[in-house]
């Protein structure tokens, strides 16, 4: 087998018992899995990871159709839901255990590993039964720490490759939480997926990219591969290009992507699945980047041009440093005349000119809210710090996003 999702295949099946108890060194020696090392080898996006196939198993001659379609593509691994996390009761709930071994059955025709969603420790014990080569955790579970774990316990002594999806609200710490939960019960094996997150924000996305969440968690994990699923992310087919080539030029390590040979006619999530025939124009006309050019002309031009923006930065800081300063002084003339730290007519007029003066400059009007956003709240707490306004404890505790 050459494609890279069969290197870390088990070869044989893994035994239900429990591993012996891995200690803490062991977990943190093991856990890239020598993933890394797998990617390099794909055959249709430049050695990127590719997971593709259907939203949902449908039937044994659905799935069959699409991964002897898929196979000739050279992709990693063939995907299909089998239990489907529908938000409505009465809507197509996935066929269930009965559709296992169709997806295993169309896999090996097509010389594919196959992958499938758990959400249950029954889930898992049906997919080892039944051979399933990779498994998901998808984002509605990933939001729920007792599921992760159950499934966790459950995959203890299973040598198989688990990919988790990010949570379906904004919040690193759930991804990292059902990551670390993974690792402790010996998982070795384990790849992040990016879908997208839930906003209350009207947006073009079905799930928004958020992309710094998952740059923060590739800072935070660089040995777990991270890959895009673009299908989740922009619920409609006209997107899948514009996300897939975004999460190349962030270096993910690879897309999933719903597939499936009749998508109009699909049982679930119809408007963004795509023929096999479309992924690989899909996939030709993406450019996977790399981190570095090793030539002298771009090695010589970025060292200069990363030296004016080192300086640039550091002037930044300079300045914020300087601003605080100025803003601890005023704290003292507001404490003594009884004027509270927020004034909402200044930070009106901060926000009216700070935008215009930004855009006016070339600079996006949301980025400019939110840097000023952030500047605010850190000068109203050094305000409050400063003149004790608040209890020093309480002052001390700065706003902490998402951790709990
Ligand atoms: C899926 O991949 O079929 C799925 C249900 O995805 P998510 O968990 O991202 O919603
Ligand atoms: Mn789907």
């Amino acid at each position: 087998m050459t494609r890279i999702l069969s290197l870390f295949v088990r070869d044989r099946l893994p035994t239900l018992r429990d591993s012996d108890k891995l200690d803490e060194e062991n977990i943190m020696s093991t856990s890239d899995g020598g993933l890394r090392r797998l990617q390099g080898r794909g055959a249709c996006l430049q050695g990127k990871i590719v997971v593709a196939g259907p939203c949902s198993v449908e039937s044994e001659h659905q799935v069959m159709e699409a991964a002897l379609q898929l196979g000739k593509l050279g992709i990693s691994a063939l995907r299909g839901g089998i239990w489907k996390p529908r938000t409505r009761p009465g809507s197509f709930q996935g066929i269930g255990e009965a559709a296992l071994p169709w997806l295993k059955a169309a896999g090996k025709a097509a010389k594919l590993p196959v992958a499938c969603e758990v959400a249950q420790p029954a889930h898992v014990d049906a997919c080892l039964a039944n051979g399933i080569d990779v498994l998901w955790i998808g984002a509605r579970t990933t939001v729920n720490p007792f599921s992760v774990q159950a499934l966790a316990d459950r995959l203890r002594g299973v040598d198989l490759p688990v990919m988790v999806k990010n949570p379906v609200n904004p919040d690193l710490e759930l991804w990292m939480g059902a990551i670390e939960r993974l690792r402790r019960a010996g998982v070795t094996k384990i790849i992040a997926i990016h879908r997208g997150f839930s906003t209350a924000r009207e947006t073009i996305y079905r799930n928004e990219p958020i992309w710094r969440i998952p740059l923060e968690l590739r800072r935070r994990m660089p040995e777990i591969p991270l890959l895009c699923d673009p299908s989740h992310m922009g619920g409609t087919r006209e997107l899948l290009k514009p996300i897939s080539q975004e999460a190349l030029d962030l270096l993910y390590d690879g897309l999933m992507i719903e597939v499936h040979p009749h998508p109009d006619k699909a049982q679930s999530d119809r408007g963004q699945q795509i023929t096999p025939s479309r992924l690989r124009s899909l996939l030709a006309s993406l450019k996977p980047k790399k981190e570095l050019a090793a030539v002298q002309d771009y090695l010589r031009h970025m060292a200069e041009l990363r030296k004016e923006v080192d300086g640039l930065d550091h002037q930044l800081l300079d300045c914020l440093s300087r601003r605080m300063e100025i803003v601890r002084q005023m704290s003292h003339y507001k404490a003594k005349y009884g004027v509270s730290s927020f004034q909402p007519h200044r930070w009106s007029a901060i926000v009216k000119d700070r935008t215009r003066y930004g855009t006016a400059h070339a600079l996006d009007e949301d980025f400019v809210l939110d840097i000023f956003e952030h500047i605010h709240e850190e000068a109203i707490r050094q305000q409050e710090q400063e003149t004790d306004v608040i209890p020093p404890e309480a002052a001390r505790l700065k706003p902490v996003r998402g951790a709990h």
